[in-house]
C-alpha cells in the first residue's frame, strides 16, 4: 500500500485570514497541489511542492489525476475556493473514486472551508439566520429548467436563498429570468443582497429591494442572497429573525 494521500481543501473566500489552520498545516505536508488555475495561484511555491493548475470544467480529469498521484505515493492537496463540498471538487473526487474500485482504500480527507454565502452573510449581518437553501444557478451540470423549478419551490417554501455562479458571460439572460421568477413569487420589498469578491481587496456589497434589482448587479464573482419575507434592515445591517411570526 502506498503512503500517498489526498486532501480536498477549501481555501475560503479569498482572505488568507479565512484559511483554516488545518488547511495550512496540510498544505505544508503536501508534495502536489492540483486545482483550477486561480485557486492554485493562491498557493505559495516552495521546494518539494509541485503545482498543477488546470482549466475550469475539467474537474473529473483533475480528480483522476489526483488519484493517480496518490497511487504513486504522492501527498496531494486538491484546492477549491470556499468549501470543497459546496459546488466544488469534493464531489468530483468521489465521482472519480466510484469509477475506480482499485482506489477505494485511498487515504482521503475533506478539509472544510468558509463558503462564499457564509462569508457574505457575515458581512451583511445575519440574512441566513433562519431556514435557507443554496442553489447553483449554472446550467453546466443540470438543465436550466431544473434551476427554475428549484428556485420557485424554494421561494414558495419560504426559504432565504443563496445563489452561486449567478451570471456568466456565456448565459447573461438566465439571471434576468431568475429575477422574473422571484418577482412572480415574492413581494417587491423582498431584500436581495449582491456580495461581490467577499474578503478580497475589491469587495463590494449592496442590498436592494427586489423591485430595484437588475441583472447587471451580479457576475461570476458574486454570491446573491435573497432574504425570506421577514428579512429586514436594522441600522446598516440586514438580518432574518430566528422565528416565524404565527
Ligand atoms: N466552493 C465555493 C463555490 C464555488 S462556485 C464556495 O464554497 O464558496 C463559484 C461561485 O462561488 C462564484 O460564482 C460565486 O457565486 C461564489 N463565490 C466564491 N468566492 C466568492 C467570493 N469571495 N465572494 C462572492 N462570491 C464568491
Amino acid at each position: 500500500m502506498s503512503a500517498g494521500w489526498i486532501a480536498v481543501a477549501g481555501l475560503g473566500p479569498g482572505d488568507e485570514a479565512l484559511v483554516t489552520p488545518e488547511v495550512t498545516a496540510t498544505l505544508a505536508e503536501a508534495t502536489d497541489v492540483v486545482g483550477y488555475i486561480p485557486y492554485v495561484a493562491r498557493i505559495t511555491p516552495r521546494a518539494g511542492l509541485s503545482l498543477h493548475p488546470s482549466d475550469n470544467r475539467v474537474e473529473l480529469d483533475r480528480a483522476q489525476f489526483a488519484l493517480d498521484l496518490a497511487a504513486q505515493g504522492r501527498k496531494v492537496v486538491i484546492v477549491s475556493s470556499g468549501d470543497p463540498g459546496v459546488f466544488a471538487m469534493a464531489s468530483a473526487l468521489f465521482e472519480a473514486l466510484e469509477a475506480r474500485p482499485s482506489a477505494h482504500e485511498t487515504d482521503i480527507r475533506i478539509l472544510p472551508g468558509i463558503t462564499a454565502m457564509l462569508a457574505a452573510a457575515a458581512r451583511a449581518g445575519a440574512p441566513l439566520g433562519h431556514d435557507f437553501c443554496a442553489i447553483n444557478l449554472s446550467d453546466n451540470l443540470k438543465p436550466f429548467a431544473e434551476v427554475e423549478r428549484r428556485l420557485r419551490h424554494a421561494a414558495q417554501g419560504g426559504f432565504a436563498m443563496a445563489f452561486y455562479n449567478p451570471r456568466s458571460k456565456s448565459r447573461p439572460h438566465q439571471f434576468a429570468r431568475v429575477l422574473d421568477i422571484l418577482r412572480e413569487e415574492c413581494e417587491p420589498e423582498r431584500l436581495i443582497l449582491f456580495a461581490r469578491a467577499v474578503s478580497r481587496p475589491d469587495e463590494a456589497i449592496g442590498c436592494v429591494p427586489l423591485a430595484e434589482a437588475v441583472p447587471e448587479m451580479a457576475d461570476m464573482q458574486t454570491v446573491v442572497i435573497v432574504g425570506n419575507e421577514s428579512t429586514r434592515r436594522v441600522g446598516r445591517w440586514v438580518y432574518t429573525p430566528r422565528s416565524v411570526a404565527t
